[in-house]
């Protein structure tokens, strides 16, 4: 029989395990806090626990932990990048980033990604598995145990599609949020989607007060279709038409996400077609100037063209920004990260399932 994953598991989960085997409750509210904000890697660093009792929980149940397999910092702006390794070798990269209100991480949710978006260095190792809710846990917990920080603010903007992994995501959000646990704020998480239709809908009935990010990157279809292979299963109009419920239903406005690539998306017109799609959407526009990565030629937008974009969403009345690019020296911006050290390209592919 296959141990139990411990760590994904909620406090209320842990006790109906612990009942099944005669354990009392305290039991449960002890080993949780070591899993969540202890972050122990084993039974044995649970020292409240005799050894009896350690040796076993080790019997049934698995911690789930990772090790840094690389650390990078970049020098100008001390953005950290994380490569993760977990038990199967398979690796992640993460990222911790400072702002003037805290710590932020970006987290993967999968171990490569099946959407496939062409400007996206995360698709290109293809897909490997979906990460346990004890997983992404661990990005967390390993990255603030090393920093010696405290992160206020999660964002699920690193490699795979979290709405892909649902269940888990969501088991990660309950268990990131709980007031035992490290008890962030579910105002301070991001989640972002390529546009899984369904699944924005099942998320908005969820009622979170989670910050829904939707990678938009083009004004209509045609231009969609060119970047991104999932706009042939959902056209934009269904995709808006879903953030529209999300926005109406959760009062949380929604971030657009628009990577401006020279010649592609970045014109006047584009920006118009834009404005005239999101109209009536409780909404920000977040505008970020492509990434380059060394696999495709796509080239940043000039400045010009990114101001007259910006001139024309502000008229229309839209909440714009530009993002900051932070860690671009260690490949750590969106769309930069993968499976592997991306810094020098190593390929580690054998790691994969
Ligand atoms: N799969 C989810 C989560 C990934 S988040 C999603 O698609 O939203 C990563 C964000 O960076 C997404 O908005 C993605 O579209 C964007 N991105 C990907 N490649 C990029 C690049 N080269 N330059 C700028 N942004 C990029």
């Amino acid at each position: 029989m296959s141990k139990i994953d411990i760590r994904s598991l909620s406090l209320e989960q842990i006790e109906n395990e612990f009942n099944k085997i005669g354990l009392p409750r305290f039991r449960a509210s002890q080993v949780f806090d070591w899993l969540q904000n202890k972050g122990v890697m084993s039974f044995d660093e649970m020292t409240n626990l005799s050894k009896q009792l350690r040796s076993q929980l080790d019997e049934s149940f698995e911690i789930k932990t990772c090790i840094i397999k690389r650390k990078l910092v970049s020098s100008i702006d001390g953005t950290v990048k994380y490569l993760f390794e977990f038990k199967d070798k398979s690796t992640v990269e993460s990222v911790v980033m400072k702002y003037k209100y805290g710590y932020s991480i970006c987290i993967s949710t999968q171990v490569g990604c099946k959407m496939g978006c062409s400007f996206c260095a995360s698709a290109i190792g293809g897909f490997c598995r979906n990460l346990t809710p004890s997983e992404m846990l661990c990005e967390v917990l390993a990255a603030q145990r090393d920093l010696n920080i405290k992160v206020s603010h999660i964002v699920l903007m690193g490699t795979g599609e979290p709405l892909d992994n649902y269940d888990n995501v969501l088991s990660f959000l309950r268990l990131v949020t709980d007031e035992k646990g490290q008890n962030l704020s579910m105002r301070h998480i991001s989640l972002s989607t390529c546009g899984l239709v369904e699944r924005i809908y099942e998320l908005a009935d969820e009622n979170l007060q989670l910050t829904l990010s939707v990678s938009l990157h083009a004004p209509n279809d045609e231009i969609r279709q060119r970047t991104m292979p999932v706009a042939k299963k959902y056209g934009i109009d269904e995709v808006l038409k879903a953030c529209k419920y999300y926005a109406d239903k959760t009062k949380r406005r929604i971030s657009f996400e628009y990577a401006m690539i020279k010649g592609i998306n970045d014109s006047e017109e584009n920006a118009n077609e834009l404005c005239r799609r999101l109209k009536g959407i409780l909404c920000h526009i977040n505008l970020i100037p492509v990434n380059e990565i060394k696999e495709r030629d796509y080239k940043k937008s000039d400045a010009d063209s990114l101001k007259r974009f910006v001139s024309v969403c502000e008229k229309n009345g839209f909440a714009v920004t530009v993002r900051r690019t932070l860690g671009s020296d260690i490949n750590a911006s969106c769309g930069q990260l993968r499976q592997s050290a991306s810094e020098n390209g190593v390929k580690n592919r054998e790691n994969c399932c």
